[in-house]
């Protein structure tokens, strides 16, 4: 029996048929306002949703919200439960959800809120799509080239939480094991952490980047790798995923070598040529040449490194948008945090929670309502109506709050 939860009575469920999404026309859909700057930014963007829905369908489609609690939120509301089975329920039951940033209890027993939901609900593919829109300060001299969408594995790699403190018990019993039975050789002092990489959790997540690049006609998915020098977890990684292309995805994609040696460097139309890049070189190439890339798919550690340096040279985290996924579950939400010193104040950008709605119109097919949006938002940061953090960076601004600025995206549609 629900608590506090509860699901608005016009709205139906989405649903699973046949493996793929249901979206009735009334949609119940989650939306967790979050901490800090949460309830600014969410309030705003809820009402321009809402807006390009309207707009796009003139009544026959609605999304019906319903709050679900996690956070600070949740904790006065639920005995200083943080997380509460129920939201986790809904979250699950409801597939598609939405939620602004959370605050990391202090000492509240658990690492991130973020990592347990994760965790949880097994959400095991991060995805940071990054393009540039017109009007957003950027350092690249044309940013326009850069749309690229990062699939980054979010359940393993050196975040697996399988370190071990120098000195500990646990440590000194590795270590022993290391040295005695594997011949390995080490500092004495060192802190240890093991890095697990499996075929499941690599295949699942370049598995998910392919039907991706292949639902949104992308011309290419490149596998982000370490594998010269980390052969059997990184290297492994950039196995597994050509593996998957060939066996699962044999028809619908090539790898770049036969692109050129078949086809003389010209893609069929239709196929989606299989790459792989050295990580270090990419993030040069995503600065030199970020026209060659599409859809990246990388490990855990790879991933968080690249995502926000991608985001960097369109505008930065205050608009990237980013979703968690498991085959049907997923949580899209803002990538940046709380702000705490800002929180309350109807000052900063709703820009990285308004492009993960775009992304979820677009995840459920409403396409129409998503590119209003994104227009509006264009236009109106074209006239260089912003928030405070882009109006430092643009002469001859005008500083809007985060509801003026929704307003101004509103009226624009
Ligand atoms: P933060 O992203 O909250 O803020 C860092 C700075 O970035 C802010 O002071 C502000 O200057 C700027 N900023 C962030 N969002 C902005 C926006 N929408 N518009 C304009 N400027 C913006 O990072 P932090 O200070 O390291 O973390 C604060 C809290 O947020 C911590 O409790 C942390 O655990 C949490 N956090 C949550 C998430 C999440 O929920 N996904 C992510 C990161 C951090």
């Amino acid at each position: 029996m629900s608590q506090h939860i509860q699901y608005p009575e016009s709205g139906e469920k989405i649903t699973i048929k046949d493996g793929k999404l249901s979206v009735p026309d009334n949609p119940i859909i989650g939306c967790v306002e979050g901490d800090g700057i949460g309830p600014d930014i969410t309030r705003a963007c809820l009402r321009i949703w809402d807006a390009a829905v309207e707009h796009a369908y003139k009544g026959k489609r609605k999304i019906h919200w319903a709050e679900l609690f996690m956070g600070e939120k949740a904790a006065a509301k639920y005995d200083g439960n943080y997380f509460p089975d129920e939201t986790k329920e809904a979250l699950k039951d409801l597939l598609i959800s939405i939620k602004g940033p959370l605050t990391t209890p202090v000492g509240g027993g658990f690492r991130s809120l973020n990592v347990s939901l994760r965790q949880e609900l097994d959400l095991y593919a991060c995805v940071r799509p990054v393009r540039h829109y017109a009007g957003v300060p950027s350092p690249l001299k044309k940013p326009e080239d850069v749309d690229v969408v990062i699939f980054r594995e979010n359940t393993e790699d050196v975040y697996a939480g399988l370190e071990y403190q120098s000195g500990s018990d646990e440590n000194k019993k590795l270590a022993k094991f290391l040295r005695e039975e594997m011949g390995a050789d080490f500092f004495e002092d060192a802190g240890l952490g093991i890095k697990p990489i499996s075929a499941y959790g690599s295949k699942r997540l370049v598995r998910k980047a392919i039907q991706y690049a292949i639902d949104n006609n992308r011309e290419s998915v490149t596998l982000v790798h370490k594998g010269n020098i980390m052969k059997f977890t990184e290297g492994a990684f950039r196995t597994w995923g050509y593996e998957v292309a060939r066996e699962e995805f044999g028809d619908q994609t090539i790898t770049e070598e036969e692109l050129y040696s078949t086809y003389g460097g010209k893609r069929p139309e239709g196929k989606v040529v299989i790459k792989d890049r050295i990580a270090d070189i990419i993030f040069q190439l995503l600065q030199l040449r970020p026209a060659d890339f599409d859809v990246l798919a990388t490990m855990n550690l790879n991933g968080d490194y690249l995502s926000d340096a991608a985001a960097a040279e369109v505008g930065g985290i205050g608009i990237a948008p980013g979703a968690n996924m498991a085959d049907h579950v997923a949580v899209f939400e803002a990538t940046h945090g709380t702000a705490p010193k800002y929180a309350g104040q109807d000052k900063v950008n709703p820009g990285s929670l308004l492009f993960s709605g775009v992304m979820l119109l677009e995840h459920i097919g409403w396409q129409e309502a998503a590119d209003l949006i994104t227009a509006a938002y264009q236009d109106v940061v074209t006239a260089r109506i912003v928030t405070y953090d882009f109006a430092r960076q643009l002469e001859g601004a005008t500083e809007v709050k985060t509801s003026q600025f929704a307003d101004a995206i509103i009226d624009q549609m």
